[in-house]
């Protein structure tokens, strides 16, 4: 049957990063829909459109509009989703009008196909789904999928199963999980951690909720949280009705560290949370546990849960996401949320990781190296290999979304780049396996050799930088801390990139955050310091530094100056002073790095060029 067009229009799409590394981008399409296919071309002004991809109906499971409040880096602001296979594609509306117009026919098109029966209403951002923080892109949705429904807000009256909660006594309270600025006339605003007193909740997208001041109005659903009970049931951590020996002999069948379930508690109106754990007892012995904590309640303000220690949150599902990357007091983190319906839910990274694990009994421990940013680090022997073991201590790091880039991190193979060997998370704390580097790190190892390193050898060190870091940028991957110490060198006194890519694991926002005491100021480009905008010429940038660090043995850049003075310094135009043992065209080189905008700034290709040239001047001119 020959297909019959029902759409066609100018659209936005989302580039999918089918590579974990690829960073996104937005690219007007002409999106045609057909009764057989989802198609969208390039449209070149005097040639005919270039088809740049085409999905087939049958393969789409789910067709919704997205909700988020993040902002959207294009023109168009109104997304919809359609996920397909294991892909997300998002397209972006010009109006909502519009964006209505392709959800309800896609919708129409596919509503017989194999469709998922949950679905994510935000989008998937930085290795997190925003609506449930899963970590999993292909995590099972949160949110009921209805092929039926539209995202019309109104009349509310016609959908079906009204419920309307009554005001009174049966008032339910919700708890804004985000701030949400209003899209369209009828919703209300509301504001992070501020209650609201729930009115309808029968649209599965959108429920109308009233603020403090009587006013009403539309919010989607995902922004709030009801403040007590039955909201927990949506969390795959949540059993209901289970006795203490129950949840003991699921954990204990479980038998992992930090698996974890919240439970009813044998007190009326309490929440307990067991977790098991394998933590050695008070005289070095195996002692597998399970430990229950009362979800406690203080008296006075907003915020009123806890746990062990005060850490005190709005909500309960606040309270279990901070405990889920911080053990703060308890006896290990909240890892593997175990649920009444069966097994562990399981991560797909973690069936992955298994590749690379690394067996702790092929690995010995020797002496410690150093301390580092997520641990100790020691030296060690696997497979006959010197290794360097990095310890990770589990509140410093985001380690399930470490481990989901374990895989990509150890495809990394050069010789300019510390290499991973593997991960074992079978030891406490899990522990990062790499190459062993002799000499070091490069800041330690220039200052330890002062007036000894020759301008020919620091000449070498930034080209055995730069030819690391132009593999990383062909491999669309981002340093995000380069900086001398996160250099280290071999025996042979070549230098290799490492700690790649590692920043987006930390969990201190004094590191993460540029006004943080820890965030390596005085190594990053403008536009990260302003804006977090990290890209491969944010790289370039610190890479300047980096040099202008080899050409003056080590020494801290900008070494008298806090990290805001440095901030003003630079809004002033002022750039790092000239090594004195560098030679004028590598300073060149550095303020090549250092231009304010990242498009004017050289890549790591044209750099290590560069580079090549100035060490074999005479080659050169032959
Ligand atoms: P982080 O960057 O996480 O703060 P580092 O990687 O700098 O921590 O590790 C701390 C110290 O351990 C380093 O300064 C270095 O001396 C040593 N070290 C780290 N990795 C290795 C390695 N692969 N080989 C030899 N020594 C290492």
């Amino acid at each position: 049957m020959v297909p019959r067009v029902i759409l066609k229009e100018n659209l936005i799409k989302k580039s999918q990063q089918k590579k974990i590394t690829s960073s996104p981008n937005y690219k007007e399409r002409f999106f045609v829909l057909d009764t057989h296919e989802l198609k969208y071309s390039k449209i070149h002004p005097r040639k005919r459109p270039m088809v740049k991809g085409c999905i087939q109906l049958v393969r789409i499971k789910c067709v919704e509009n997205v909700c988020s409040d993040v902002p959207i880096p294009c023109s168009y602001q109104y997304p919809f989703q359609v996920f397909y296979d294991n892909y997300y594609l998002y397209i972006f509306a010009p109006d909502n009008d519009c964006r209505q117009r392709w959800v309800r026919a896609l919708k129409e098109e596919t509503k017989n196909n194999d469709l998922v029966a949950k679905y994510h209403p935000n989008f998937w951002m930085d290795g997190k789904w925003k609506c449930c923080k899963k970590t999993e892109k292909l995590a099972a949705g949160c949110h009921v999928y209805d092929p039926a429904a539209f995202d019309s807000k109104e009349p509310l009256s016609k959908l079906p199963h009204l419920k309307t909660t009554e005001h009174g006594d049966g008032e339910v309270t919700l708890i804004a999980l985000q701030n949400y600025s209003p899209l369209g006339d009828n919703d209300l605003p509301i504001e992070k951690d501020k209650e609201y007193i729930l009115i309808n909740c029968s649209n599965c997208n959108w429920w109308i909720v009233k603020n403090s001041s009587g006013e009403t109005g539309f919010v989607p659903c995902t922004y709030v949280a009801k403040k007590f009970g039955d909201d927990l049931k949506r969390f795959e951590w949540y059993n209901e009705n289970i006795t203490r020996a129950e949840a003991e002999d699921m954990l204990k069948d479980e038998g992992r560290e930090g698996a974890f379930m919240v439970r009813d508690s044998s007190q009326a109106g309490i929440y307990t949370v067991s977790i098991f754990t394998k933590a050695l007892g008070l005289n070095g012995e195996q002692d597998p546990k399970v430990k229950h904590y009362h979800i406690k309640q203080t008296e006075m303000g907003e915020a009123t849960f806890y746990l062990a220690e005060k850490y005190l949150f709005c909500t309960i599902p606040q309270l279990i996401h901070y405990h889920q990357h911080n053990a703060a007091g308890l006896i290990t983190r909240l890892r593997w949320p175990v649920s009444q319906d069966g097994a562990c839910y399981l991560h797909i990274d973690d069936r992955l990781i298994d590749q690379w694990e690394i067996d702790p009994k092929e690995m010995t421990v020797g002496q410690e190296l150093g301390i580092g940013q997520f641990g100790r680090v020691y030296e060690g022997i696997w497979r006959d290999k010197k290794v360097a073991v990095k310890t990770i201590r589990e509140e410093k790091m985001s380690d399930d979304d470490f481990k989901q880039e374990a895989r990509v991190m150890m495809k990394v193979s050069h010789s300019k780049v510390v290499k991973l060997y593997g991960v074992c998370t079978q030891c406490y704390p899990m522990c990062l396996v790499f190459e062993f580097m002799d000499n070091g790190n490069l800041s330690a190892y220039l200052q330890a050799r002062k007036g000894q390193t020759s301008p020919d050898v620091m000449l070498r060190m930034c080209m055995d930088a730069s030819e690391g870091m132009a593999y990383l940028e062909s491999s669309n991957y981002l340093h995000r801390d380069l900086a001398a110490r996160n250099c280290l060198v071999s025996h042979k006194s070549e230098v290799k990139i490492s700690d790649f890519g590692m920043t987006r694991f930390v969990l201190d926002d004094q590191y993460t955050s540029s006004i943080g005491s820890k965030f390596p100021v005085k190594w990053s480009a403008p536009e990260v310091i302003k804006y977090n905008q990290f890209s491969s010429k944010s790289d370039v940038w610190s890479f300047g530094v980096l040099m202008w660090e080899v050409y003056n043995e080590g020494r801290l850049p900008y070494e008298k100056k806090s990290n805001l003075e440095v901030i003003e310094a630079l809004n002033a135009g002022m750039r790092l002073l000239k090594p004195h043992l560098a030679p004028d065209e590598v300073y060149l080189l550095m303020e090549w790095c250092w231009k304010e905008k990242p498009s004017e700034r050289p890549s790591f290709a044209v750099l290590l060029h560069e580079l090549a040239a100035l060490s074999h001047p005479r080659r050169e001119m032959a």
